[in-house]
């Protein structure tokens, strides 16, 4: 398999308040629910388990160990998808993942620039605003001021590099620890990691960009 994994669910706008897609989405769901193929309960298990058990707390953990364990550090880079099973993240989404770690000489910055492709294992599920035409085209043609309009700003000598996700590869954003964490558990380390730090647009301790 190779190219991209194209669902073209935007671009238009539509009187109604739901995209294509989602109106597509809703349907299918009320006709499968109607036929008697799915329980709608068993749907909301499966939505929360993306919005709730399998989010940016996964991401968060590998982190933090990435932080703590020099060893782990060296595995994640070599083989991102063998190090986040380690810690028993994987599945849809996460067949090639590929952890690009931030140094103070380059920043890293993901973005999938044809749809919305996103290291669904440990990051969960994307934020709106990454799905959004206006981000997936100004992270590549704008890094800088990409981060700026996330109250972003690096030192001028770090330069940005972005990765534009696939969906054979999909990309971690691993920050750069922050200083005076010395000491820190695993646990307090992955409590400072932010979802937006690990997609490029925020650092470690700050909250993450609604939606
Ligand atoms: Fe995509």
């Amino acid at each position: 398999m190779s190219g991209h994994d194209h669902h073209h669910d935007h671009d238009h706008e539509h009187d109604n308040h739901y995209t294509p897609i989602q109106a597509r989405v809703k349907a299918l769901e009320s006709l499968m629910v109607e036929k008697g193929y799915v329980d709608p309960a068993a749907l909301d298990a499966i939505i929360d388990t993306y919005e709730t058990k399998i989010g940016p707390r996964n991401g968060a953990r590998v982190v933090a160990k990435a932080w703590s364990d020099p060893a782990y550090a060296e595995r994640l880079k070599a083989d991102g998808t063998a190090a986040v099973a380690e810690l028993g993240y994987g599945g849809r989404g996460g067949e090639h993942i590929v952890a690009v770690f931030n140094t103070p000489e380059e920043h890293n910055l993901i973005v999938c620039t044809l749809c919305s492709c996103y290291p669904w294992p440990v990051l969960g599920l994307p934020p709106v605003w990454y799905k959004s035409p206006p981000y997936r085209a100004k992270a590549v043609i704008d890094p800088r001021g990409t981060l700026a309009d996330f109250g972003v700003t690096l030192p001028e000598g770090q330069r940005i590099r972005v990765w534009d996700s696939t969906a054979e590869t999909r990309f971690i954003v691993i920050p750069m620890r922050p200083e005076g964490t010395e000491g820190w558990t695993e646990d307090e380390l992955a409590s400072i990691v932010s979802r937006d730090s690990m997609i490029g647009v925020g650092l470690p301790g700050a909250a993450s960009a609604e939606a």
